[in-house]
C-alpha cells in the first residue's frame, strides 16, 4: 500500500506514510468506533477524475453523524485534499482510504479527538476480473435495531470479515449475507443486483450499505432504459435468477457466475450487467456535469 516515498494526510500535514504515527489507546483501535471511505479515481484525458469525490464524503459526514463523530472538515475540503493527494504521490488510476478514527479514551462514548487520514494507492479491480463463486453465508448481515446498517462504520466490517473468510475456506470467492429476514442483503463489501426476464432486481435500503456504486447502476438503468426494481429478494429468487453481478467502488461492476451449487444460465457475455459494466467504465472518467460551471 506505500513505500518509503508515499505520502498521506494526516490532520492537516502531509507526512511520510512511513512515519506517520497514531495513538495504541484509541477509540477506533480498541473498539471500532470510526467511520471511512472507499473511493476510486479514474486516469483521464484531462488527468485524472475522482468518480462521485462529493457522494462520497457526503457520506463519510453521514456516517460521522450517526456515530457522533464531528469531522474537522467539510466536504469540499475533502475532496480538494484527494486531488492534492494524488497530485503529490503522481496518481491517476487510484484508491483512495480516507479513515476517521477517534484518539485515546477507554470509555464508551465518543471523543473529542477526531483524527482525519487519508491514504492512497494503486488498486486492481476488488475480487478480479473473473465470474465469481459466491456463497450464501452462514453469517447474517448485522441487524438495523443494533447498528446504523447505512453508515460505513470500521466496527461493521469484522461481520464482513467473518462472512468472507468462511466463503474462502469452502472454496468460493466471495459470501452473501442474507438479512434477519432471511432476505439477501449484499456482499461482505459491495451490493448486489440480479437480472430475471430481461429485468434487474436489488435489494432495497434498509439493511445494506446503500452503495455509490449501486445508485449509478440505478442512474445508468435509468437513462437507458432498462428496468430496474429495488425490492426485498428471497433467498430462492436468488437462486432463480438468470445472472448476478456486485457493485461497489473497488469491485466495479463484478460478474456473479454462480450461488452456492448453482451456476446461473445467462453467461456474462448476454446479460445486462455486462452492458452496463462498459457504460460505467465510460461515466466514471467524468464526474456529472449539471453541478459543475460549464465555461
Ligand atoms: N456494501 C458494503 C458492505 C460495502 O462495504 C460497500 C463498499 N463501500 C458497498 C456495499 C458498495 O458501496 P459503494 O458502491 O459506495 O462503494
Amino acid at each position: 500500500y506505500y513505500n518509503n516515498k508515499t505520502l498521506v494526510f494526516l490532520n492537516g500535514d502531509w507526512q511520510y506514510a512511513e512515519d506517520a504515527q497514531t495513538s495504541l489507546y484509541g477509540q477506533t483501535l480498541h473498539y471500532g468506533n470510526g467511520v471511512f471511505e472507499g473511493i476510486r479515481a479514474y486516469k483521464n484525458d484531462v488527468g485524472f477524475n475522482i468518480f462521485k469525490a462529493h457522494e462520497h464524503y457526503e457520506r463519510l459526514h453521514k456516517s460521522a453523524d450517526l456515530m457522533h463523530i464531528k469531522i474537522p472538515y467539510s466536504v469540499e475540503e475533502l475532496v480538494s485534499i484527494s486531488y492534492e493527494l494524488l497530485d503529490r504521490n503522481n496518481l491517476t488510476d487510484a484508491y483512495i482510504r480516507p479513515l476517521v478514527y477517534l484518539g485515546a479514551n477507554m470509555a464508551l462514548q465518543p471523543t473529542d479527538e477526531v483524527n482525519v487520514f487519508i491514504c492512497a494507492w494503486k488498486w486492481e479491480k476488488y475480487l478480479g476480473h473473473d465470474p465469481i463463486k459466491a456463497k450464501i453465508s452462514s453469517y447474517q448481515r448485522i441487524h438495523p435495531a443494533s447498528q446504523h446498517v447505512e453508515a460505513k462504520v470500521v466496527g461493521h466490517y469484522t461481520n464482513s470479515i467473518l462472512a468472507t473468510t468462511e466463503a474462502k475456506k469452502l472454496g468460493y470467492d466471495e459470501a452473501i449475507l442474507l438479512d434477519y429476514t432471511q432476505h439477501v442483503s449484499e456482499g461482505s463489501g459491495a451490493n448486489i443486483f440480479i437480472e430475471k426476464n430481461g429485468e434487474l432486481y436489488t435489494p432495497s435500503r434498509g439493511n445494506i450499505l446503500p452503495g455509490i456504486t449501486r445508485q449509478t447502476v440505478l442512474e445508468i438503468c435509468k437513462e437507458h432504459g432498462i428496468k430496474v426494481t429495488e425490492k426485498p429478494i428471497s433467498k430462492a429468487q436468488l437462486l432463480e435468477a438468470d445472472a448476478a453481478f456486485f457493485t461497489g467502488t473497488a469491485a466495479e461492476i463484478a460478474p456473479i457466475a454462480q450461488v452456492n451449487d448453482t451456476v446461473f444460465p445467462l453467461s456474462w457475455e448476454d446479460s445486462i450487467g455486462q452492458s452496463i459494466y462498459h457504460i460505467y467504465r465510460q461515466k466514471v472518467l467524468f464526474n456529472d456535469l449539471q453541478n459543475q460551471t460549464i465555461i
